[in-house]
């Protein structure tokens, strides 16, 4: 049994129009197994925080189940639910907004302990200091404010938080977009290292694919609200199958510049999540679609995600492009 097992999960926010509900994450399945570090990539919009919100119930799926370590996380009542909550936690995209300002560093830090009643605060201040110095911080920083600290230090110190009550799964949304490339190498070495020492498992969300690719084990392409491809990025990254997949990888520099790789262009913008087109959510943007004339089974029937080849490679398309 994988540690994480997602089945059909579904979220739905109420939209502009009544009879257009905005269907963010539909029917995705995945699981995550112990120790593994799964990539989420797609455009913005396509639903990849709710999704990752959702597996921790921060907000509530409408449909589907989630199960972590056996545990049918979508059945909890609140206060297990707060309990589960001890091994599964969230990093957040923006280091400056999910900070509390008033707040001095060792308590934001060390605040799953106490909201947990893991340590008493001797234990605690010393679990901090250890955190913070296992992140790169001075033990120093626990009575300073968040405002003292730059972006990368504050996103160094949400990750400490995240580590503190030693949770066995970690949901990072974005955790690298607030910081300079130069830094965004070290959070990423950072989260392999603690990943490696913790056995860690990891959704790491993130539209960065070099860095998906660095960190990941498997990744999981986002369109619309669905996985439309998945794989190992080695394999996925050098021969992506889905022209969506793709069109997201001829946006970036040449992954591997000893393979081949067919580029294609990323046309237009992603159509809204409350008015998904017929059949393949991508065919209106798809260069594949009109390069095969256009075939009515596109607009007509939505591509299951079918397995195909070796490593659970699977991919949502009615032409996939061909392995070489
Ligand atoms: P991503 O993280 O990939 O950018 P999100 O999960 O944030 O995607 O959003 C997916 C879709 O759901 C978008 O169309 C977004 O506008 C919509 N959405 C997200 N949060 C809310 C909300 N609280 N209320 C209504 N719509 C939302
Ligand atoms: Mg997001």
């Amino acid at each position: 049994m994988a540690f994480v097992e997602v089945e059909a999960l579904r979220k739905t926010y109420p939209g502009a129009s009544r009879h257009h509900p905005v269907v963010a994450v539909a029917d995705v399945s995945f699981v995550i197994e112990r120790g593994e570090s799964l990539g989420l990539v797609g455009e913005s919009g396509c639903g990849k925080s709710t999704l990752g919100r959702a597996v921790l119930r921060l907000v509530e799926p409408d449909g589907g189940k989630v199960r972590v370590d056996g545990v049918d996380v979508t059945a909890l009542a609140p206060e297990p639910l707060r309990k589960f909550r001890r091994n599964a936690q969230m990093i957040f995209q923006d280091p400056y907004a999910s900070l509390n300002p008033r707040m001095a560093i060792g308590e934001i830090v060390g605040e799953p302990l106490l909201v947990h009643d893991l340590a008493d605060k001797r234990e605690r201040a010393t679990r901090v200091a250890a955190l913070l110095t296992q992140v790169g911080l001075s033990p120093d920083a626990a009575t300073r404010r968040p405002h003292e600290f730059s972006g990368g230090q504050r996103q160094r110190i949400g990750i400490a938080r995240a580590l503190i009550s030693d949770p066995k799964l970690v949901i990072a949304d974005e955790p690298l977009s607030a910081l300079d490339v130069s830094i965004q190498a070290q959070i990423v070495n950072l989260l392999a290292a603690e990943k490696a020492a913790r056995g860690l498992s990891m959704l790491f969300i993130s539209h960065d694919l070099k860095m998906v690719r660095h960190l990941c084990d498997r990744v999981l392409v986002m369109y619309l609200g669905r996985v439309v491809e998945s794989g190992r990025p080695r394999s996925l990254f050098s021969a992506a199958r889905h022209p969506y997949t793709r069109a997201l990888l001829s946006a970036v520099p040449v992954p591997d510049p000893t393979r081949s790789f067919l580029r294609l262009p990323l046309l237009g913008e992603p159509p809204s999540p409350a008015n998904p087109p017929a059949g393949c959510p991508f065919h209106p943007r798809c260069p594949r679609y009109v390069e095969q004339g256009k075939p009515s089974v596109c607009v007509s029937e939505r591509p299951p995600l079918d397995a195909h080849g070796a490593e659970e490679a699977r991919v949502a398309c009615h032409f996939p492009i061909p392995s070489v």
